[in-house]
């Protein structure tokens, strides 16, 4: 797929997304049947797409159930354990990873022990950090500096875990991507501020939280001795705002640069501003053709929730953000 492809195809699937009425309750199997229906619908995309689409919206609705620990569960055949993950096992993942435990080593035993706890806690294929060997990243250059911190790109040559792999029990790595390395000012200092940053940085993954950045583990320049964050694709300067940008749009793009992170939106609040935008858009640009998935008539299955809107709890709509939160808006230099 080409870079072009690759970028109409998500954001296809991101419109989809926001035409999903979050205001309303739905089960995970409603929010995939809707995805598929919309992703099948649409003629402008070629049937590779449509099954790469396909695959991504299982593969988003797969962390959104094992992070927040619901739907339904299925036994797995190899551990007999109940998973929430279809196309994985997440006991099967965890106890792949701790068995690998001994086979890797960053050298420095606080920082073996951070990997694994992030190891530990989270075995969503894509999402799992780990100890990146230095010599496993190439055309390393440098590209500047700020907060800081050296920034590198380079090329990782394995890539990052992507899927489960059942026969083999193993994981699987989705080959050569670009990444960027985020080396902070002395880094070779484990007292210092590098290292609780880092700490930060690993520990986030782990959790739901909107991770605007990806971050795939930790590496270490043998030469310098220097410890790098291995990070997905990153903006090196704030975008210009453009001259017809709508007034909401600026302003909650200045709201996201705020020298106070206090007065930063809040993953949720963007994702509530842009999503209820998108939407009304979304809804113009379609006229008739708009569906939301409550609409009874489009869903076959047996599982229609008759929980009312008034049922919904706070708890409830974030746990919809969290599902949100898992979209992996892909980089075209990530290298598919
Ligand atoms: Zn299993």
């Amino acid at each position: 797929m080409s870079d072009i492809r690759y970028e109409f195809a998500n954001s296809t699937y991101s419109k989809a997304f926001v035409l999903i009425d979050l205001c309303a309750t739905h089960t995970m199997k409603e929010i995939i049947m809707f995805m598929s229906k919309k992703i099948n619908e649409n003629e402008e995309l070629t049937s590779a797409e449509k099954e790469y689409l396909l695959e991504r919206t299982q593969r988003d609705a797969d962390g959104y159930c094992v992070l927040s620990q619901t739907g339904s569960k299925r036994q797995c055949e190899y551990c007999i354990n109940w998973s929430y993950a279809i196309n994985y096992c997440e006991h099967c993942v965890r106890k792949y990873l701790t068995d690998n435990f001994s086979n890797w080593t960053s050298g420095n035993d606080e920082i073996n022990a951070i990997i694994q706890e992030c190891q530990e806690s989270m075995v969503i294929p894509s999402r799992i950090v780990e100890w990146i060997p230095f010599g496993n990243l190439k055309n390393i250059e440098y590209k500047t500096r700020g907060g800081y911190a050296s920034i590198f790109k380079a090329r990782w040559k394995d890539g990052r875990f992507d899927k489960w792999n059942y026969e083999k029990q193993k994981l699987e790595r989705r080959g050569s991507m670009d990444v960027i390395l985020k080396q902070l000012d002395n880094s070779r200092n484990l007292k210092s501020k590098w290292f609780q940053e880092t700490k930060t940085h690993l520990k986030c993954v782990t959790k739901a939280n909107l991770n605007v950045v990806k971050c795939y583990g930790l590496t270490r320049d043998p030469t310098t001795g220097d410890y790098m964050l291995v990070l997905g694709h990153m903006n090196w300067v704030r975008p210009k705002i453009k001259k017809k940008t709508p007034e909401w749009y600026t302003s909650l793009m200045k709201g996201c640069w705020d020298a106070n992170p206090e007065n930063r939106p809040t993953s949720e609040e963007i994702f509530r501003e842009v999503s209820e935008r998108l939407r009304s858009i979304y809804r113009n640009e379609l006229e008739v053709d708009f569906m939301t998935i409550s609409d009874k008539a489009s869903i076959s299955g047996s599982e229609y929730t008759n929980k009312s809107r008034t049922d919904l709890t706070s708890d409830h709509s974030s746990k919809l953000y969290s599902f949100q939160n898992l979209l992996e808006p892909k980089n075209v230099n990530e290298g598919n």
